[in-house]
């Protein structure tokens, strides 16, 4: 079983050979950066939405304020015309300096939320324009990878129809440890035991291990490999 797992083994690393070949791919690279920015443009565009929401309520908050204290200031201003005291005409006087800084405050902060409100227009249009580019990079690097992965088809199909074959005289509780760790990015995943270590990690290997290797067993290594030994 062992020559035929490290058979496997070697096919699957054309397999491989062909990921690797694949994963260097620039077109790739690109459509992949595309649709990392494609999918946070739905958040972008809803925290700008929120945003946006609380401005318009705040707008709408000071604006009310600002008309009731010209309002008021009116009041104060008319009620200075008929007074005849200076003492009295002298605190309406101050309520009116005082209404005066109110509204002058209120329409400062009006101010400042049309700016931010004008940054978020702005953010709006940068999102439109650069979810159009990264739309346009994803179709066009997408299709030249397609492309390119649909040149490895016929090989990738064979190799897999070899592997196939060579994995019927493997056990199935085998293969899937093979599998998982194939899957894990790891490769090679078989190593042999020289001088009772492993040809991986260097590990020391247990006497009890040495001897189910001795039986032809294949044992997990502590780095994760598996170790067989001829
Ligand atoms: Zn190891």
């Amino acid at each position: 079983m062992i020559n035929e797992l490290l058979k496997y083994q070697e096919v699957d690393g054309q397999l491989r050979e062909i990921e690797k070949e694949l994963g260097k791919s620039e077109e790739r690279k690109k459509a992949v950066e595309a649709k990392k920015y494609l999918d946070t443009v739905e958040e972008s565009v809803n925290k700008l939405d929120a945003r946006a929401g609380e401005l318009l309520l705040a707008y709408e908050n000071v604006l009310k304020e600002k008309e009731q204290l010209e309002e008021q200031k009116d009041e104060f201003k008319k009620a200075l015309e008929g007074i005849e005291d200076e003492a009295g005409a002298n605190y309406l006087i101050k309520r009116v300096d005082k209404l005066m800084d109110k509204i002058k405050s209120a329409t400062a902060t009006l101010k400042k939320i049309m700016e931010e409100f004008n940054a978020i227009a702005k953010g709006y249009v940068q999102i439109k324009n650069k979810t159009k580019d990264a739309q346009e990079q994803y179709r066009e690097n997408g299709q030249k990878y397609n492309e390119f992965k649909a040149s490895f088809k016929d090989r990738q199909d064979k190799i897999k129809g070899e592997l196939e074959q060579i994995k019927k005289k493997i056990s199935p509780e085998l293969m899937e440890k093979y599998q998982r760790k194939r899957e894990n990015k790891m490769f090679p995943i078989l190593y042999e035991v020289g001088d009772g270590i492993c040809g991986r990690c260097n590990m020391e290997i247990s006497l009890s291990e040495v001897n189910k290797l001795k039986n032809g067993e294949v044992i997990e290594c502590q780095c994760g490999c598996l170790l067989y030994k001829n």
